[in-house]
């Protein structure tokens, strides 16, 4: 898009009119038009706002579509029957078709606006409450980035711009709106977002944003587990795992999502478990390109591996036999880990099967090996030998000597293509902003 959209200083927004923007109607789900309709026809404003607006007018194809009105969550629900009221902190309307779920939002304002009583700040600056409506201008300033505050109005298919997101998102920059330190302590999430918008969209982070991030990094210490595995869902299961990676770790970022690893990784040895996790990354991108399913189990099976070993080692070496020293040194890591972020038992048991099998993978061979191979995890554990034999933990001939013996044994092999099958992804999508996406 080559129009500008820069904000004059009166305090107007820019208003682009549909003829010199490309968000076209062809492109928004229908049931989103159908909402934003409804809402119009009742005398409300309908705006589509957030990823939906900025992704189509990069020409990328938007992963949901949020909408923004003046209509309060009880009116919203009277216009719909397929609604329902969720979140605590915020109340949020979601109108249902099928399995699309359109995310209605009245908009809302940040702190300074209104009474301090219906806004709470704790010490570092966060936002604890947060329970005010607000107009459409407010509602686009509290918002994180400005390439997240466009609005498309669906009155006469305008774009309206308060942030200057227009012209960011142009020049491919990702800035946060208002004072970057003030609304990165508000909420520390915001740091999360921003690689992950930088990575997909291929954007750049605006040096006064990009300074701050490292310095306070160390806040996302207070934001509660349940939270961060939703991010890190985002993060690496939206095929820029390995982008995610190395950005986060720049930022010092990942060590706060998971400390153990970045223990680790500090003292790797020969580029052991940096490689691992690169390999592990890498393959889970290309399985997402390929529209193969990929599991958070094997996720976080890549990342605890090294600190996992470590302690099982400490564990063999205090007396323990292998087998036990390995679960052992499993259920500790996983307890430490889960302080920090959530871990739903689904997926750290078939995590922990995926990990203890890999003793079993060692010992080849004779009728166990057959056993091995019926097992429901084999799949998991087997691709999880390839990514250590690549780099460079296992020898290269036990994979293939598993390659080889799955090839013999065709009847033996389970008939999922592990490393879950794709209702798993399905049925566990992250709820969406369930635990506080918004701020
Ligand atoms: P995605 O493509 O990942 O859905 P998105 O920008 O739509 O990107 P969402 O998490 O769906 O991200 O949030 C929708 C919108 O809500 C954002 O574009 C932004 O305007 C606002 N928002 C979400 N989280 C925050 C936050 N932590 N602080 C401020 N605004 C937020
Ligand atoms: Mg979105």
């Amino acid at each position: 898009m080559s129009q500008s959209g820069s904000t004059n200083n009166t305090g107007e927004p820019a208003v682009i009119p549909r003829s010199r923007h490309p968000v076209s109607r062809a492109n928004i789900s229908p049931n989103a038009l159908k909402v934003l309709y409804r809402l119009k026809d009742a005398g409300y404003q309908g705006h589509l706002v957030g990823g939906g607006v900025r992704d189509l007018l990069l020409g990328r194809e938007p992963k949901d579509f949020d909408i923004a009105t003046d209509a309060h969550p009880e009116d919203v629900r009277r216009l719909f029957r397929n609604c329902r009221l969720i979140g605590r902190r915020f109340r949020l309307a979601h109108v249902l078709f099928g399995r699309e779920v359109i995310e209605v939002a009245t908009f809302r304002a940040r702190q300074e606006s209104r009474d301090s009583a219906a806004r709470h700040v704790d010490e570092d600056g966060r936002i604890v409450r947060d329970n005010v409506y607000g107009t459409l201008e407010e509602d686009a300033f509290r918002r994180d980035f400005t390439v997240n505050a466009l609005y498309y109005n669906i009155t006469d298919f305008s774009v309206i711009d308060y942030a200057g997101g227009v012209d960011d998102l142009n020049a491919g920059v990702l800035r946060l709106i208002g004072d970057p330190e003030t609304r990165f302590r508000e909420d520390p999430v915001r740091m999360l977002r921003a690689v992950r918008f930088v990575t997909k969209l291929g954007f750049r982070i605006h040096p006064d944003t990009e300074r701050h991030i490292t310095e306070l990094a160390g806040l996302l210490a207070d934001i509660p587990p349940a939270r961060l595995f939703d991010e890190m869902l985002k993060l690496f299961m939206g095929g820029y795992a390995l982008a995610n990676f190395e950005a986060l770790r720049h930022y010092n970022l990942f060590g706060q999502l998971f400390p153990l690893t970045e223990r680790s990784l500090a003292h790797e040895q020969e580029h052991f478990p940096l490689t691992l996790i690169s390999h592990g990354m890498d393959n889970t991108d290309k399985r997402i390109a390929a529209d193969k399913p990929v599991t958070p189990a094997f996720l976080f099976a890549v990342f605890l591996w090294q600190p996992v070993r470590e302690r099982a080692a400490q564990l063999e070496a205090g007396g323990q036999h292998p087998a036990q020293a390995m679960q052992h040194a499993g259920s500790q890591i996983i307890a430490e880990q889960v302080k920090v972020m959530s871990l739903p038992k689904r997926f750290s048991l078939p995590m922990r099967e995926i990990w203890m099998l890999q003793l079993r993978l060692a010992n080849k061979g004779g009728r166990r090996s057959l056993r091995v191979l019926a097992h429901p995890r084999f799949r998991a554990a087997y691709d999880f030998l390839l990514l250590r034999a690549q780099a460079g933990e296992e020898p290269e001939a036990l994979g293939q000597w598993w390659t080889d013996f799955q090839e013999q044994n065709p009847q033996q092999r389970e008939q999922e293509d592990s490393p879950t099958r794709p209702k798993t992804r399905r049925r566990r999508r992250p709820r969406r902003r369930a635990t506080g996406g918004g701020a």
